[in-house]
C-alpha cells in the first residue's frame, strides 16, 4: 500500500468510516518526498526510538520504522485505529498507542516504551495544539532530538534573532531548551485537505543543561513581561515585575541604554537581568 497516494487512501478511510477534523488538526501528507525527508533529517539509526505525534495513516510513521528500531506513536483519534492496522501491519517495530498526547507523560512513556533506545521525538504536528505541545516537550527533558513540521511562522519564531520582527518570548523559550534549527518548508499542495498555511520542518537538538545561568521562574516572569508589551522600553514594561527604580538600575547595571526594548536583548542579557534583579 502506498501511504502518500491519496485516492488509496481516501478509498481505506471511507471504508473504514473516517471523516476529517480540522479540530483534530488533521491535514495528512500525500506528497511521498516529505516525510522521507523529515525521517531522513531525524537522524534515526538502529539504537534509536521514536515518539510520534499523530501518526494519521501512518506515513510518516512507516519512514520512521523502516530507519529506527522502534517508533511508538500516540494518536487520540479511535476512527483510525482500524486504518492503522491495516496500513502499519508489515511493520513490527510499531507500537500505536491511542489516547490524547497532552495527557501522557512523555519522559515515562518513552522510558517505559523505548528502553534501552536513544528517545528522539518526531512529529507533523496538529497545528490545533503546536504550542502547548512543543513546550511538553521541552519540559520532558528526555529527547536527544525533536525534529517536527509546525507552521512556517512559528518555526520562524522559533528560530529567529534579537531585533527580529519574530523574535519573542516562545522564541527565548525554545532556545532556553534547545538549538533550533529551520530545515525547510513545505507547501500546502503537499496535505489532503489542504491547509492555509505553509508548514516548515525544525529540527531541535535538545539542550543537556540551560545554556545560561537563571533561575528559570524568575527569569522567565522578566521576559514574559518585557514582550508582553513590547512597544514599551523595558524599564516600562518591567514596572510590574519589580517597580520602575529597580528596573532603571539593573538595566543600568548591565550596561543596556536605558531606552533598551525586550526585543533587542539575547538569552543571555536577560539571564543577566535577571540576576541582578534577584538582588533587589
Ligand atoms: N502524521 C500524519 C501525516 O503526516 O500525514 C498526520 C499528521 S496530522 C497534521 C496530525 C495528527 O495528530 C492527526 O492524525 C490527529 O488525529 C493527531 N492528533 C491531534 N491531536 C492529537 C492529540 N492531542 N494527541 C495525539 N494525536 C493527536
Amino acid at each position: 500500500m502506498d501511504l502518500c497516494d491519496y485516492r488509496q487512501m481516501q478509498t481505506l478511510l471511507t471504508a473504514e468510516g473516517f471523516h476529517f477534523s480540522k479540530a483534530k488538526g488533521q491535514n495528512f501528507l500525500t506528497a511521498r518526498w516529505v516525510p522521507e525527508r523529515i525521517a531522513e533529517e531525524a537522524g534515526l539509526d538502529a539504537r534509536t526510538g521514536v515518539i510520534e505525534i499523530g501518526p494519521g495513516v501512518g506515513c510518516l510513521t512507516e519512514q520512521l520504522a523502516l530507519r529506527a528500531r522502534k517508533v511508538a506513536a500516540f494518536e487520540v483519534d479511535e476512527l483510525l485505529r482500524p486504518v492503522l492496522a491495516r496500513t502499519l501491519a508489515p511493520y513490527d517495530n510499531i507500537e500505536v498507542v491511542f489516547g490524547d498526547v497532552m495527557r501522557a507523560d512523555l519522559a515515562a512513556e518513552a522510558a517505559a516504551r523505548l528502553p534501552g533506545l536513544r528517545p528522539v521525538l518526531c512529529a507533523n504536528l496538529p497545528y490545533s495544539i503546536t504550542s502547548p505541545v512543543l513546550t511538553k516537550i521541552f519540559e520532558a527533558r528526555c529527547f536527544d532530538t525533536a525534529t517536527v513540521m509546525i507552521q512556517r511562522e512559528v518555526a520562524q519564531r522559533m528560530c529567529a534573532k534579537p531585533g527580529q520582527s519574530d523574535y519573542g518570548a516562545f522564541t527565548l523559550l525554545t532556545q532556553w531548551y534547545a538549538e533550533p534549527e529551520l530545515l525547510f518548508t513545505v507547501g500546502p499542495e503537499c496535505f489532503m485537505p489542504r491547509p492555509k498555511v505553509t508548514s516548515a520542518v525544525v529540527r531541535m537538538t535538545m539542550r543537556r543543561e540551560p545554556p545560561v545561568m537563571a533561575e528559570e521562574k524568575a527569569l522567565f516572569r522578566v521576559i514574559r513581561a518585557a514582550f508582553n508589551q513590547r512597544r514599551k522600553t523595558l524599564v516600562n514594561a518591567l514596572d510590574g515585575v519589580c517597580g520602575k527604580e529597580n528596573a532603571r538600575a539593573a538595566v543600568s547595571s548591565c550596561g543596556f541604554p536605558e531606552t533598551v526594548r525586550g526585543e533587542a536583548l539575547s538569552l543571555a542579557d536577560f539571564a543577566a537581568l535577571t540576576n541582578v534583579l534577584s538582588q533587589y
